[in-house]
């Protein structure tokens, strides 16, 4: 205790006494309430055990704080480290069976992910944008659900019970009443101080929980945006209450013009508008990010010299070094990927480069970087356009390229900020035009697909660049596996950027592809044996995209699939496990989770595993 809360000395009343007598001091006995003491006072060996009862009691209702906030923080870290070590006797498990058969769950198991792991919190609204009074509102899934509300209620408990040793006649407090207020107050305070290094960490992207735990970056802000909350919650009850400590006591004037109360009203200020600013992300994400960032850093700086009298400043401490520490490390990665001293990646480029043009709705983007590339499944990066807005980075799926000069591929689908902007400037340039980026990356995680009896990879529109890489992937292993890749785009220019690795896919023989050209109707373009009969009608000029008959083939124009239908009728068939991998609009995902919960029993003899590539936060 003593160590945690400055020093307070164990001694005895008896050696005190002992102590001060062999010492040449003089102890005051006859106080009066003017008088001022110039020497030790002598106090009766009852008001002295009185007094230490009351400290000792002091300073332990405030080391609980500290053990409860730091028992909060191991229960998420344990969580996350729960998930870690499920995924690892996972992998364990499957390569010492060294087959593809994931055997049906237990029953209990599969009550689990048909009614926790796979639904969202209310129902299955968890990809797609909800708007609450012009706010967008994402939910967890319910399996995040129940970790959040266990740390949610763990604090609550917490922060209510376990106070002890409160008594009227108090030394420190004396009434009962405000000894209470004082000690609900210091815990809120207290817990709420422990939280801030988890509560960063959670947010960083080079945060090494990512690694150990195999959750997503979307499941580490879910629980990012809920401890927040709690945070701020229990600041809130901390500041109200020694208001009303103070006001009880009669002091409230001196509270006001204390230091550690404006250091403490501009942090809570702070921190409330950079929670605050999440309510327009969707919608400004970049100006989010920003205030954001500058409001959590004000509120830190305040933290510490609202708390710097007070001990626990180690915990902002922290904060500041994991943050400092993920700025570092992103700072090395961009170095390392973006500038070559020397030769750089083929003795070509010394900094990387984008050639990028508009197709249709999209920008593609030819990305060179002097480091050598593989592209992954399951992988993404951010990219920073210097002559736009140098510090804006948006994150983006790369792809295979078609050319071997290049290093990645990236296709966006233009939406309102950055995309805009620079779908303009393009379009006012000479198409492709080269632009000097950076990139930062690469992060994600790989689902390990292979390992089921068969599988189902769904893309929407954009979506394609999250599920690409894995029927690429696939199509090169040597495994016994029935793969179906669906994807429905709108525009048959979609299908002509990544028309050379599809036909790669196509080639091997072991993905089975099928297309869906939504908003095109095959007449426009080709005839009844889907001959071509106009090249106008694409903006994608280049020739060398045109479309094989393979391709062809495998496009339905004018319809979208029937996703459920498409997936009651797998599950029905099914004789083995069975992975599924969407990425593509919210709607979209949201009701492949529905289908898969709603036909889960219908496979009889293997595992269904779902997995989401999602392009939102
Ligand atoms: C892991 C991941 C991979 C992605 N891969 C692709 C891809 O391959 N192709 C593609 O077209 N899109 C992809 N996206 C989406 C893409 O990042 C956004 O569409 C893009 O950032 C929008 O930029 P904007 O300024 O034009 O958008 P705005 O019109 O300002 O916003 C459109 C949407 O994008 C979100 N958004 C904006 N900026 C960011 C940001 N910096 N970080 C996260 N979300 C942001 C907004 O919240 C909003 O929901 C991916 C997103 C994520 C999270």
């Amino acid at each position: 205790m003593s160590k945690l809360c400055g020093t307070i000395k164990h001694i005895s009343y008896e050696d005190s006494l002992k102590y001060l007598t062999s010492h040449p001091y003089i102890l005051t006995t006859n106080l009066t309430a003017k008088s001022t003491p110039h020497s030790p006072v002598l106090i009766s060996k009852t008001m002295f055990e009185k007094y230490h009862k009351d400290e000792v009691y002091n300073r332990s209702n405030r080391d609980i704080g500290v053990w409860q906030g730091s028992f909060l923080t191991a229960y998420l870290i344990g969580l996350a480290l729960l998930s870690g070590i499920s995924k690892l006797t996972k992998t364990l498990y499957f390569r010492s069976l060294g087959t593809r058969s994931l055997a049906k769950p237990s029953k209990f198991m599969l009550l689990l992910q048909k009614y926790i792991s796979f639904p969202a919190l209310f129902g299955y609204i968890h990809a797609k944008k909800f708007v609450i009074f012009g706010v967008q509102i994402t939910f967890p899934t319910r399996m995040e659900s129940l970790g959040i509300f266990g740390y949610c209620a763990l604090y609550i408990i917490f922060a209510t019970t376990h106070y002890f040793g409160i008594s009227d006649n108090n030394f420190i407090y004396g009434k009962k009443k405000l000894e209470l207020l004082r000690f609900i107050a210091d815990r809120t305070g207290i817990m709420a101080t422990v939280q801030l290094p988890i509560l960063t960490l959670f947010a960083l992207r080079n945060n090494f929980l990512l690694y150990l735990s195999g959750w997503s970056f979307s499941t580490f802000n879910a629980y990012h945006r809920s401890v927040s909350r709690m945070f701020y919650l229990s600041v809130i009850v901390h500041a109200t209450v020694f208001h009303g400590y103070y006001l009880y006591n009669s002091s409230i004037a001196s509270f006001f013009k204390a230091d550690y109360y404006w250091s403490g009203v501009c942090a809570i200020g702070s921190f409330g508008i950079a929670i605050g600013a999440a309510s327009f992300r969707h919608y400004f994400y970049d100006v989010f990010l920003i205030i954001h960032v500058v409001f959590v850093l004000l509120a830190l700086v305040m933290a510490i010299l609202h708390i710097s009298d007070m001990g626990y400043i180690q915990a902002v401490y922290l904060t500041f070094a994991f943050w400092a520490m993920d700025w570092l490390l992103r700072f090395c990665n961009i170095m390392r990927i973006n500038i070559s001293l020397f030769s750089g990646r083929n003795n070509k480029i010394k900094s990387t480069r984008a050639e990028m043009s508009v197709v249709g709705d999209q920008i593609v983007m030819n990305i060179d970087t002097p480091l050598e590339w593989k592209v992954k499944p399951g992988q993404y990066v951010f990219v920073y356009i210097a002559s736009l807005n140098p510090w804006e980075c948006h994150p983006f799926s790369p792809i295979t390229s078609d050319d071997s000069n290049h290093s990645f591929k990236l296709v966006t689908k233009i939406q309102n900020g950055l995309t805009k902007k620079l779908a303009r400037r393009l379009a006012k340039s000479q198409s492709p035009a080269t632009y000097k980026v950076a990139i930062e990356g690469p992060y994600g995680e790989t689902a390990p697909v292979e390992r089921y009896d068969s599988s189902i990879l769904i893309a929407g529109g954009a979506g394609i660049t999250g599920v690409l890489p894995y029927a690429e992937k696939l199509s090169k292993m040597d495994i016994q596996q029935h793969t179906q890749f669906i994807w429905t785009t709108r525009h048959l220019d979609s299908v002509k950027i990544i028309s050379k690795p599809l036909q790669d896919i196509m080639a091997s023989g072991r993905v089975e592809v099928k297309i869906y050209v939504s908003e095109e109707s095959m007449p426009v373009l080709y005839n009844q044996n889907k001959e071509k009969v106009s090249s106008e009608v694409s903006s994608f000029s280049d020739s060398s995209t045109d479309l094989c008959d393979t391709i062809l083939g495998s496009i339905t124009f004018g319809a979208r699939p029937d996703i459920p239908q498409l997936i009651s009728s797998n599950f029905e068939q099914a004789t083995g496990s069975i992975a599924i991998l969407s990425c593509g609009p919210g709607d979209m995902m949201d009701s492949i989770r529905e289908q898969i919960c709603t036909d889960l029993d219908k496979v009889k003899n293997g595992r269904v595993e779902y997995f989401e590539h999602a392009f939102n936060w």
